[in-house]
């Protein structure tokens, strides 16, 4: 009768099985997918870009490893980072689908530091869609690209 061991529950004796998936890999993971649905959204999905995605979920990693508690904040940071970084590259990101007239905008984050992040328009004081879901947002009405030259 020595087989009766608690210890021996199969070969998963690693981590603790009752830990899920970090939640700070799945916070980046989404983070990371919410902004490029964004991106897609706008069309700007581009190689060059991607890679600006890339740089800011890695330096949120720290960030959060830094700050556990910013977890949940980090779609918000990822998706101004982007726009920040897009701002000095390529130009205003996302331009608010919201006021099709006047001056082009970018939409803002908000919560600038918070969970559930959202864009809206500064300008009109609307919240113009959840951060990943711009495509629904801008609606099936735009062409995105006229082909002129
Ligand atoms: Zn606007």
């Amino acid at each position: 009768m020595h087989s009766d061991n608690p210890e021996d529950s199969g070969p998963g004796s690693g981590p603790d099985p009752s830990r899920p998936v970090a939640p700070l890999e799945q916070a980046l993971h989404a983070a990371r997918a919410l902004v490029l649905a964004d991106l897609e959204a706008g069309d700007v999905a581009r190689p060059d870009i991607v890679s600006l995605v890339e740089e800011s979920v890695a330096h949120r990693r720290w960030w959060v490893e830094q700050w556990p508690e910013g977890v949940a904040y980090v779609s918000g940071l990822v998706a101004q980072d982007v726009q920040d970084a897009l701002l000095e590259r390529y130009g205003r990101w996302p331009v608010c689908p919201v006021c099709a007239e006047g001056d082009p905008h970018a939409l803002d984050v908000e919560p600038e530091l918070g969970p559930d992040p959202h864009w809206v328009c500064g300008k009109a004081g609307v919240v113009v869609a959840a951060v990943g879901t711009l495509r629904a947002a801008a609606g099936p009405g735009e062409p995105g690209g006229t082909g002129g030259s």
